[in-house]
């Protein structure tokens, strides 16, 4: 495999809460490379979306990244500092759930593309009006001249957050993480935005880290997936084995959890109980008081990533696979 694009090693949050410190991710680590999109899934609580924050530099006290470092383009960046603060923007693009809150609602949408597109590129004001608008037609809205005099409060939701996609893409980054891109949207728009990223994706070699909740949204459009659970990375592989084969008992209570057309089940399932609050992550595996497959040393010993077939899972059951 080549170098990847960015390369995360033991990525550590806390928070300092009354005097105590509670551990929001725990030795994250993962790869994604130029062109692929890597899927990060999980309940709200599991740490997805902060992790998506400590790698744009936007962990606000009483929160802190105590360890972790990143390889971004061949540059090594230690996570605990303020490396990623040149990056985000320029090489690294955000975006998030909701499109109005990323928009200036006072300025036009070609005053915002063009004030970004010079800050990060020696362009002239014509220059920048003329790139604004191809970044328009490329995430396809129509008219896209003219919609450039327009403000945000003039556009649909989709079409909101397909503007928000052209500012994340104006600094031509490398990366993009995009925090539930689709969460406040129409059902009927999701699937256009995704596909739209799915293609930016492709053309452009850009690689994507797309957050979501929606097993769904990974399965339509990633490459690879990372399950998170209580701060941790729980399976980890190629979204095809991950989907049709889950190797952790936690990704297996996700994939029930989608409604499908091929399979008829009077109900859906739910896994049962709630994710634990950082304050009272059990002992051993975090997931064992959920789990319907506990066993031995899941409630003493916390499991690392294990070899489990095409993926690897954070789940004894595959060491005593590994030793029968
Ligand atoms: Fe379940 Fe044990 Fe695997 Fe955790 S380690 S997921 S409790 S079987």
């Amino acid at each position: 495999m080549s170098q990847p694009l960015l390369a995360v090693e033991g990525l550590r949050v806390e928070f300092r809460v009354d005097g105590s410190i509670l551990t929001a991710l725990d030795n994250v680590s993962f790869t994604i490379g130029a062109g692929e999109i890597l899927g990060v899934v999980g309940e709200s609580g599991a740490g997805k979306s902060l992790t998506g924050a400590a790698l744009l530099g936007l962990i606000d006290p009483p929160g802190r990244v105590s360890a972790g470092r990143m390889q971004f383009d061949g540059q090594m960046v230690d996570l605990r500092g303020d490396g990623m603060i040149a990056l985000r923007g320029r090489h690294i693009g955000a975006i998030f759930q909701d499109p109005l809150t990323a928009l200036d609602p006072l300025f036009t949408v070609g005053q915002q593309l063009v004030e970004t597109l010079r800050m990060h590129l020696p362009l002239s004001a014509r220059q920048a009006r003329l790139r604004a608008a191809e970044l328009l037609q490329e995430t396809g809205i129509a008219d896209a001249e003219a919609r450039l005099d327009q403000y945000p409060h003039q556009f649909s939701g989709g079409m909101r957050q397909r503007v928000v996609i052209a500012l994340a893409l104006a600094a031509q980054p490398q990366l993009i993480i995009a925090d539930e891109p689709t969460t406040a949207l129409d059902v009927s728009v999701q699937s256009q935005v995704i596909l739209l990223l799915k293609r930016l994706c492709g053309e452009r070699g850009l690689a994507v880290i797309l957050i979501t909740h929606d097993m769904g949204v990974i399965a339509q459009a990633c490459d690879r997936v990372a399950v998170m659970y209580s701060g941790r990375v729980v399976e980890i592989g190629p979204v095809r084995s991950v989907v049709q084969a889950p190797a952790h008992p936690y990704t297996r209570g996700l994939m029930a959890a989608i409604p499908s057309t091929k399979v008829r089940r009077k109900r859906l399932q739910q896994i049962d109980g709630t994710m634990p609050r950082l304050d009272a992550i059990p002992p051993g595996c975090a997931f064992h008081p959920r789990c319907p497959d506990a066993f031995g040393p899941c409630d003493v010993e916390r499991p690392d990533l294990l070899e489990a077939g095409q993926t690897r899972a954070a789940c004894w059951l595959h060491r005593r696979e590994k030793s029968a």
